[in-house]
């Protein structure tokens, strides 16, 4: 399985390669010594993570190229608009119409998009959404892995299921040697190019266990690793991007400084967004958002969410639903509906057409049975698998009942690709931007 198409080397200037796929030239940053033109590549986020044998790689091209065209053709003929659409508002097809030719709607008309809870106009909102992700990043959709290190954590937000305040629940902290099986297995055997390592904030790991860690993936195990340890401080930030890391994942939760404060004791929005921003500014890839329904938060909230994602230059848009979690102070709070999961997903693409990655996350997968299928047309064009030892899993108990807590990583991967498969889409990334 494969979730980079391989792509050639056809120029080098300094640190930037251009990298041909199909005819399509892209172009990626290198750190790999030696790489000459002619070399095939694996790249990630706009990075080369991997020189590879040109016969493995003409031999994996060779099944991509039939199946790459048929997919695009299914995804072109399901992204196309119905500009017919019956009882629709000028004042929506203005926007709409604007967006389209790659104007982004301001904050208040977003708003106005998005308070309607007409199914036709919405509808037409979600169509719209997919329409720029087909025009701009065609079929390509993300695959990463996701690997939950320790559930070890010594925050108490109020949400969350490994917060402090679950007292009951078993703690776990994986060895290093668990980590590296683990990073090997996904990568060298189910062929993930991009992973994420999170854990709860647990000053259990230690910053120089991550360093060697981020350290031996580079060398042994190569692919695009995301952080996602939260506020581990600057400094610490730096050392890891150092040691390897390239991307920080980690969710500014809400844009509200007061509905922040009040569900993370002891936490201010500032020292969060500061993260965020300084890791950018160090060259990071960033995949941030928030969580949608949270008891308190209004839709002018979550609007300024994803613009807060926008503006912290998100190359991922991460937005799930708030989901109950039991021993946590909003147990007993419900969740929003489908509908509104949807809306942000294609608001994140309205906004932000031309490059993101719009992520469906795991918490919208619990929430619906038919997140995935509908969030990737509406705007979405990513999703994670879960690449945790299965004894883990269900111990990561940020919410009940999490979807892929006990499936095979095997089975999440036939699953996807035949969803996929079925949208037209194509279970890679083109890699270099
Ligand atoms: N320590 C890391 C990882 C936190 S857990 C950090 O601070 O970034 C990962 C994400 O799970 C959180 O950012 C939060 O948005 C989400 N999450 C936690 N509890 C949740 C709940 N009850 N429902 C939905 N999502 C939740």
């Amino acid at each position: 399985m494969c979730y980079a198409i391989p792509g050639r080397v056809k120029e080098i200037l300094e640190k930037t390669v251009l990298v041909d796929y199909f005819g399509e030239e892209r172009k990626a940053h290198n750190e790999i010594d030696g790489l000459t033109v002619g070399d095939y590549i694996y790249a990630q986020g706009g990075y080369v993570i991997e020189k590879i044998p040109a016969p493995e790689a003409e031999e994996i091209l060779a099944v991509w190229k039939e199946t790459f065209f048929e997919l695009q053709e299914v995804d072109l003929r399901l992204s196309r608009l119905d500009l017919e659409t019956k009882g629709i508002g000028a004042e929506t097809v203005r926007i709409l119409d604007r967006a389209m030719e790659g104007k982004p709607p301001a904050k208040e008309e977003l708003l106005q998009l998005l308070r309607s809870e007409d199914p036709t106009h919405l509808d037409l909102v979600f169509k719209t959404a997919n329409f720029l992700r087909q025009k701009y990043l065609k079929n390509a959709c993300c695959v990463h892995g996701i690997l939950e290190i320790s559930n070890h954590c010594k925050q108490g937000c109020h949400y969350c299921g490994i917060s402090l305040h679950h007292k009951a629940l078993p703690r776990y902290r994986m060895t290093q040697e668990e980590i590296l099986a683990a990073v090997q297995e996904a990568v060298k055997r189910y062929g993930f190019k991009a992973l994420v390592l999170q854990s709860g904030e647990d000053p259990g790991h230690s910053v120089e266990e991550l360093e060697e860690i981020i350290r031996t993936i580079g060398r042994e195990f190569p692919a695009l690793i995301f952080i996602s340890f939260g506020e581990i401080g600057i400094d610490n930030l730096k050392r890891l991007y150092d040691a390897g890391a390239r991307g920080f994942l980690m969710r500014f939760e809400t844009s509200n400084p007061e509905l922040y404060a009040k569900l993370h004791p002891g936490q201010t929005l500032a020292t969060r967004l500061e993260h965020l921003r300084k890791a950018y500014e160090m060259g990071y890839l960033i995949i941030t958002g928030g969580l949608v329904g949270l008891p308190g938060q209004t839709l002018e909230d979550i609007v300024n969410d994803i613009y807060l994602a926008r503006e912290l230059h998100a190359e991922m848009f991460s937005f799930g639903p708030f989901l109950p979690s039991p021993g946590t102070p909003l147990a007993g709070f419900k969740p929003v509906n489908e509908s509104e999961m949807l809306k942000v997903i294609a608001g994140a693409r309205l906004v932000e057409p031309t490059e993101a990655r719009v992520l469906i996350t795991t918490a919208f997968e619990t929430l619906s049975k038919e997140a995935r299928r509908k969030g990737l047309l509406a705007g979405g064009n990513s999703v994670m698998l879960n690449v945790t030892p299965r004894q883990y899993r269900e111990k990561y108990a940020l919410y009940p009942d999490r979807a892929g807590k006990s499936e095979l990583i095997q089975t999440q991967i036939d699953e996807t690709i035949a969803l996929l498969g079925s949208l037209g889409r194509s279970p890679t990334d083109l890699g270099a931007k």
